[in-house]
Formats: C-alpha cells, sequence, structure tokens
C-alpha cells in the first residue's frame, strides 16, 4: 500500500502502539483513584502533558487533555464566546476552516451570534489585514486555522495577534492548529494566540484524542462538559490514559530531529510537484507552504473516480477532506474555480516516511488515469 493521506490520518508507530498497551494492560489505574496505581497514573498523565506542552511550545499547565481536535475548537470557541459575552456577539472566522470550527460557529449563529466568514483569494490566501479589517468593538472571537487541511495554505496567526492588540484587544483569538502542530514551526509562547487545538492523530498519535492550549488572557474557562474534577475541573471524564501516553510518545518521537522531518517533507513535496507536472492538464492549487500538504486538479476528471482508481490499486489519496465523504468540499467551492478545475481536486499528503517512489507510483497511476479515462466535467 502507498499511503498519501496524511492530512486525514497517520500510521501509528510500534512504539507508540507499544506505550499505550503497557497503559491499557498493566498500569491502567485511574488517575483519580487514591491507592498507589492511580497516584503514579496521575504522576504519568502530568509528565505526557509536559511531553506534549513542550513540544507545543508551552508551560504543561496551559494544556488540556481532549477527545480530539474537534471538541478543542468547539471548547475554544464556546469558552472564548463566554469569557467576552460583555463585550459583543460576533465572530469573525474563515470560509474554509475544518467544519469543526464552522458548524459550532453556525450553533453561535442559532444563539444570537453574527459570524463574519472570510473568503479566501482564488489562491486560497487569507491576509492578516482581511481578518483585522473585519474585526469590530462587539467581536468577541476570532477563529482562523494555521495551516488548511485541504490546501496546505499557511495563515498568518502571529500577525492576526499583533494586530488584534491594537485593532480590539478584548477579542480572543483561537487558531485550529491540527494541520499545524509539528507539520510547521511555531511555539504556542511567541504565537501569541489564546487558544490552540492540536490533535494526536496527525503526528503518529491514535485517533481519539488531543488538546487545547489555553493562555493567560483567558480567565476561568467555561468547561465544555459538565462533570468531575479531571484537568483542573475544566474537562470532565476519565482521563483517556492510553490515548494520552499514545499522544505523549507520538509527540516525543516526531520531535526527534523535526527539522530533518519537515526538510524532507518539504523536498518530497517537490519532487511530487515535479513528477504530477509532467501529467497534462494537471493544475497545481493554492500556493500551500506547509510541507505536508499538495492539493492539485486533474482537470475534467472527477476527484472521486480518481481517488476510487488509485485506491484499487492500493495507492490511498483523497478528493479533499476525509471528513466530506464525497460531498463537494466548502474549501476548494470558496475558492470559486471553474467548475471542470474544482470537480477534479485531489489532495496528496506526506508524512516523514513517505518516499520518492511512493510518489513515482502515484504520478505514473495518475498519468495513466488521465491517459486512459475519459474526461467527463
Ligand atoms: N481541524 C482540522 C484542520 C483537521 O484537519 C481536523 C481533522 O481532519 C480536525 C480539526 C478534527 O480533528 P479530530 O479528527 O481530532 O477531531
Amino acid at each position: 500500500m502507498i499511503y498519501l493521506d496524511h492530512a486525514a490520518t497517520t500510521p501509528v508507530p510500534r512504539e507508540v502502539a507499544d506505550a499505550m498497551y503497557e497503559v491499557l494492560t498493566e498500569q491502567f489505574g485511574n488517575p483519580s483513584s487514591q491507592y498507589q496505581m492511580g497516584l503514579d497514573m496521575k504522576k504519568r498523565v502530568e509528565n505526557w502533558r509536559r511531553t506534549v506542552a513542550a513540544a507545543l511550545g508551552c508551560e504543561a499547565e496551559r494544556l488540556y487533555f481532549t477527545a480530539c481536535g474537534t471538541e478543542g475548537d468547539n471548547w475554544a470557541i464556546q469558552a472564548a464566546c463566554w469569557q467576552n459575552r460583555h463585550v459583543g456577539r460576533h465572530i469573525v472566522t474563515t470560509a474554509v476552516e475544518h467544519s469543526a470550527v464552522l458548524e459550532c460557529c453556525k450553533w453561535m449563529e442559532q444563539q444570537g451570534y453574527e459570524v463574519t466568514r472570510l473568503v479566501p483569494d482564488g489562491n486560497g490566501n487569507i491576509t492578516a489585514e482581511q481578518v483585522l479589517e473585519a474585526v469590530r468593538p462587539d467581536t468577541a472571537l476570532v477563529s482562523v486555522m494555521m495551516v488548511n487541511n485541504e490546501l496546505g495554505n499557511v495563515y498568518p496567526i502571529a500577525d492576526i495577534a499583533r494586530g488584534l492588540a491594537s485593532r480590539n484587544p478584548k477579542t480572543l483569538l483561537h487558531t485550529d492548529a491540527v494541520q499545524g502542530f509539528l507539520e510547521v514551526p511555531f511555539t504556542a509562547r511567541a504565537l501569541g494566540a489564546d487558544f490552540i487545538t492540536v490533535s494526536a492523530h496527525k503526528i503518529g498519535g491514535p485517533k481519539g484524542t488531543g488538546a487545547l492550549y489555553i493562555g493567560p488572557r483567558v480567565r476561568n474557562p467555561r468547561p465544555l462538559l459538565a462533570g468531575g474534577g479531571q484537568e483542573k475541573g475544566l474537562r470532565a471524564g476519565t482521563e483517556a490514559t492510553a490515548q494520552i501516553a499514545g499522544f505523549a510518545k507520538a509527540a516525543e518521537l516526531r520531535m526527534k530531529g523535526l527539522d530533518n522531518k519537515l526538510a524532507h517533507m518539504a523536498s518530497i513535496k517537490e519532487y511530487a510537484k515535479e513528477r504530477l507536472a509532467e501529467i497534462p492538464d494537471l493544475l497545481f492549487l493554492g500556493n500551500g507552504t506547509a510541507p505536508h500538504i499538495l492539493a492539485v486538479s486533474l482537470v475534467g476528471w472527477p476527484s472521486q473516480n480518481i481517488v476510487n482508481d488509485l485506491g484499487s490499486q492500493g495507492i490511498c489519496i483523497s478528493a479533499g477532506s476525509a471528513c466530506h465523504q464525497g460531498k463537494p468540499s466548502h474549501v476548494v467551492a470558496a475558492l470559486k474555480l471553474p467548475k471542470k478545475v474544482s470537480g477534479g481536486v485531489i489532495r496528496l499528503s506526506f508524512g516523514p516516511e513517505t518516499t520518492k517512489a511512493d510518489i513515482d507510483a502515484c504520478a505514473e497511476a495518475l498519468k495513466r488515469h488521465h491517459d486512459t479515462r475519459m474526461p467527463m466535467l
């Protein structure tokens, strides 16, 4: 199998699975239990928190484990709006966020919030100026993703944070960094966002765990779930110890030689561009600088057919985001491309293990698809 869909999810290395297995079977204690196994587990959860926090570049006490990136996004948006309920009921976001952000913003609309959804240019770019211009005195929250999951565009979060300080210092800033964490270099400390969402399964960790960074400007963040006192009373629910152990192990492994891994992915992406440029009717989309995501269109050939054809040859790529499952992607729609182009969009995404041979096989299969199938769009 040739796996070129790392933006959807990533393989779990053996060491990560082993770390989880030990916690599932031997050290399975509940961190809230008062006997030794529970007390030990509590300490281990704190160690794992320190590991993930170090990878994110923040103090461990600012990091809360969640069940996924989706939860982090929902929690951040609702906590920010709660804190700023007296500032106003306006949210600025983009039309190309992950549905975890977009759907939560729709909920906020149903509760009386006004949502401004910024539209990118034809290359998928959103500028800091565009975001700041949309901010008003009553803007409670700005939520802009760090890396677009379908295009690989990197958005200027640090510039938005700096600009907000003068435009409206009360507005809180959330960034969904699920596709940015350990893919593009940043530290939570230097970024200036008030909330940062990350997820384990995009960096070699298990599905079903993530974390939310909550910065010092957020006072008494409102929990999303009512329940027990876990995570300092802010995220109820028995800690998913095995998932968290796996998350920490994945972050630790990814951090080893991170710069080399990012450089490798960037060189793989460059190589993929060279190889794909040989295919007639192939257009590169966006100008995504994230090293792991490349969006292209085989203009005229329906993307689902391409995905199915390559899938039948053991090559895994996706038609836009895996989360859409066949429905047209809102990200591609926001680019306002001609139907022939938007209908043919596919996404290749890479990991540290991706090889040039993987790219060769994919490029050849795409070329065959082009040469042997009729365009239908
Ligand atoms: N945000 C972005 C940008 C993503 O790409 C994803 C997953 O694809 C998510 C959020 C959701 O993360 P999770 O699958 O952990 O809920």
